[in-house]
């Protein structure tokens, strides 16, 4: 897209526009052709990135999916903390994980970066190519602009194939089912705590590359969608999902005002070196919360797929707007865009 501002005509180089699509184009063309050993990448009559749109082949006649998320530098992202390699990296799999919250495999993604001058497209390609071959998902084009901060968006198509269980919404929970999430809670806030400690002089560098703080500073940098385990959820007939990117209890009442139910928690799960309040309200998990009126079909089908088990959290009621953890209301902190 030419724009009427911010950029200037002039002779090609190294970092112009077309010499850098054409870097991220051979990127993400080798990470697809890894994850289809002896086929064409892109397959015969499909195309990819250099012409005005993508054509692919969806792989099942099902339901469409579609989620779009954007990161913002100096928004979701600061740059002291992660690398621009972490940057492509989390920008893909945050969209992914909405993907998964709906019980669905990403198939195909479209990427689009706004950046300032200097920009290492190498890492931030690296990055997101990194994730595409992490979860099986193919970057089939984008946008390229000038601007004065760096933003990534990505958009994730996943197919839910036709005669298995519909995607998931967040919606389709009932009085009486169980909630479970895919892990324990708080690892990113702990993370990127631990990462302001040091930034500021009150903590200590050496401590972030042994456990378990590489573990939260690696979940705050590199949060990993929990594709599989959506899939394992849908299949097994659970009610509904929604995957943790505000924070438990923030999501649990998009969840629960969605689905028309209360809620009864027993016990949040905290990861080793997070805070209670960090497991609540500290956000970007990318855990999912799962509702199920059939625990042993998920519990079982998360064991067929060799996944961790998934930990029981509380259940559904038939109190709407009753929010309860341990007896006490829900806190009502979670993330929050102002306008
Ligand atoms: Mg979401």
């Amino acid at each position: 897209m030419s724009p009427n501002s911010g950029s200037a005509p002039g002779p090609l180089g190294a970092s112009d526009e077309f010499t850098v699509i054409a870097g991220l184009r051979a990127r993400f063309e080798a990470a697809a052709a890894l994850r289809a050993p002896g086929g064409d990448a892109p397959p015969v009559g499909d195309i990819w990135i250099g012409d005005d749109a993508a054509v692919v082949t969806l792989p099942s006649s099902g339901r469409s999916v579609l989620a779009t998320d954007l990161l913002v530098g100096g928004v979701h992202f600061d740059e002291a903390y992660s690398s621009l390699e972490d940057v492509g990296y989390k920008a893909l799999m945050v969209t992914v994980s909405d993907i998964a919250a709906m019980g669905v495999r990403p198939a195909y993604a479209l990427v689009s970066v706004a950046a300032p001058p200097g920009t290492d497209f190498d890492l931030l390609g690296a990055g997101l190519a990194g994730a595409a071959g992490e979860c099986s998902c193919v970057i089939v084009g984008g946008d390229l602009a000038g601007a004065p901060v760096l933003v990534v968006s990505t958009a994730v198509l996943g197919v839910a194939e036709s005669g298995a269980p519909p995607p998931l919404s967040r919606g389709g929970a009932r009085p009486g089912d169980l909630l479970f999430v895919t892990g324990p809670l708080g690892r990113s806030a702990a993370g990127l705590r631990l990462l302001s400690d040091v930034a500021s002089g009150a903590g200590d560098d050496s401590a972030l590359a042994r456990p378990p703080a590489s573990d939260l500073v690696r979940a705050h940098r590199r949060p990993v969608a929990r594709v599989a385990e959506g899939e394992a959820a849908r299949r097994s007939g659970a009610n509904a999902a929604i995957d943790l990117s505000d924070g438990l209890a923030g999501d649990l009442r998009h969840l629960a005002e969605a689905s028309g139910v209360g809620v009864d928690l027993d016990v949040v799960p905290v990861a080793d070196g997070a805070t209670a309040e960090e497991a609540m309200t500290g956000g970007e998990d990318y855990e999912l919360l799962i509702a199920t009126g059939d625990p042993d079909e998920l519990l079982a089908a998360f064991r067929g797929a060799d996944l961790a088990t998934p930990l029981v959290i509380g259940r559904c009621t038939d109190h709407p707007g009753h929010l309860a953890v341990g007896g006490d209301p829900l806190p009502t902190g979670t993330w929050l865009h102002r306008f």
